[in-house]
């Protein structure tokens, strides 16, 4: 069930292997930030339908990274509808050129059929949803186009892969992952402002969530031996 987490945003914790999957609804866009893996797309519309949405009223998903887990979802809802798809463009180029390895797609037994992004997202992106505006932070580390994006106006940040609850963080242990820099970023997400963190697995962050980044940016320092 999505968890209401303010007015325009709603947030659902994953069913084992998907990732979690935030809900936006604004006045013209429904958007989703990340997908699952696409095998749970049914019981997805039916939630969707409770927070007044369907997978065929879906216009924009951006994702935090391209990670099977996140992207698969995708598949089932371009059957239903046509929607915007955002990336940064670390992931999105390779993708655009038909290189779907950095997925994982092969190593978890999921076929993805060639993809087409949009929307390629850099550092500084603004993504302008009518009365929901989000911008777009660079967090590369648990794999090189990872992002974290802070809903303007709101005192959410959507933390993806990056960062998780519990001084918990993202493994770097898969292609383009890369411990120094999730250690940066994890930095840099310690120091942004917010106050409720919605991360790719796991729970919410709903309290202490800017102390709950600087324990994770912490533990990985110390966990890397950086
Ligand atoms: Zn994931
Ligand atoms: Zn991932």
């Amino acid at each position: 069930m999505f968890d209401q987490i303010s007015k325009s945003v709603y947030f659902l914790v994953s069913r084992s292997f998907d990732s979690n999957i935030t809900f936006i609804k604004s006045d013209d866009h429904h958007i989703l930030v990340d997908t699952g893996t696409g095998l749970y797309a049914s019981a997805l519309d039916r939630e969707l339908h409770d927070v007044g949405s369907s997978l065929s009223s879906i216009t924009d998903i951006v994702l935090t990274h391209s990670h099977i887990d996140h992207i698969g979802g995708v598949i089932p809802i371009l059957e239903a509808c046509s929607p915007k798809i955002h990336l940064h463009r670390a992931e999105a180029e390779p993708i655009n050129k038909g290189d779907m390895s950095n997925t994982l797609g092969d190593t978890f037994g999921a076929d993805l059929p060639p993809l087409k992004i949009e929307n390629i997202l850099d550092e500084g992106s603004v993504l302008d949803f009518g009365g929901v505006k989000m911008s777009v932070f660079h967090t590369p580390g648990h794999s090189e186009g990872s992002i974290v994006l802070e809903i303007e106006n709101t005192g959410i940040l959507l933390t993806g892969d990056t960062l998780f609850p519990g001084g918990s963080f993202g493994r770097v242990d898969f292609p383009t992952g890369n411990p120094a820099k999730l250690v940066e970023s994890l930095k840099r997400v310690s120091e942004m402002e917010f106050d409720v963190g919605l991360p790719g697995h796991m729970n919410a962050m709903k309290y202490n969530a800017k102390k709950s980044a600087l324990t994770s940016y912490q533990i990985a320092k110390q966990m890397f031996r950086l």
